[in-house]
């Protein structure tokens, strides 16, 4: 059996980088890797796996809730990678559990831990769950020097909590921060300076 990884970390941890890093160095060496995306995530183009740094890549397969990962052609595939894992059915995730015992090739999962309002998205639930690695793409606080962990979403300047969990947006209304600054700018401990 292969190995099933959970590669989580805040928005800006250069997720995205770190898969196409991981792609290319498959592509260099002449083994076939896929690349997997939710469909509903078009922030760069229906198909393109595009990082803020800059690089990317196209999608080989654009995920729903109808697609079955284990009817694709995976012959000589050295790995599966998949960006914004996060948006994924739980049943997708199993799909790619399963591809890692039956087809014995690893799944290599991005995305994002929590939503802007510190619950767990379904695919990085169902991840937590069952992946053999769970890893930590660390960031630094926006606003301080200790590791993020929250994404801080701002809409007009301002954090809030308010509006679908599910909403691709641009980099600036998302920010990576620790929980000390998540809980000051939602104002969610008044005495937050004497702890800061
Ligand atoms: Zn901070």
């Amino acid at each position: 059996m292969a190995k099933l990884y959970f590669r989580h970390g805040t928005v800006g941890s250069a997720k995205t980088l770190n898969l196409l890093a991981v792609a290319h160095n498959y592509r260099s060496q002449g083994k076939r890797v896929i690349l997997v995306k939710p469909e509903m995530d078009t922030r760069f183009g229906k198909e393109q796996i595009k990082s803020r740094a800059g690089l990317e890549m196209s999608a080989d397969i654009l995920v729903n809730e109808e697609t079955n990962l284990l009817d694709l052609d995976l012959e000589n595939v050295s790995c599966v990678l998949v960006d914004e894992a996060q948006f994924l059915p739980a049943g997708i995730i199993e799909q790619l559990r399963q591809i890692t015992l039956l087809k014995h090739i690893p799944v290599i999962c991005y995305g994002l831990r929590t939503d802007f309002r510190s619950h767990l998205f379904e695919g990085s639930r169902r991840l937590m769950e069952l992946a053999d690695s769970i890893e930590e793409v660390k960031a630094t606080c926006h606003y301080c020097n200790r590791k993020s962990i929250m994404n801080l979403k701002h809409v007009n300047g301002n954090a809030t909590t308010e509006g679908p969990a599910v909403q691709l947006g641009a980099e600036e209304s998302y920010f990576p921060v620790c929980f000390s600054c998540y809980s000051a700018q939602l104002k969610l401990i008044p005495q937050v300076e004497a702890l800061v």
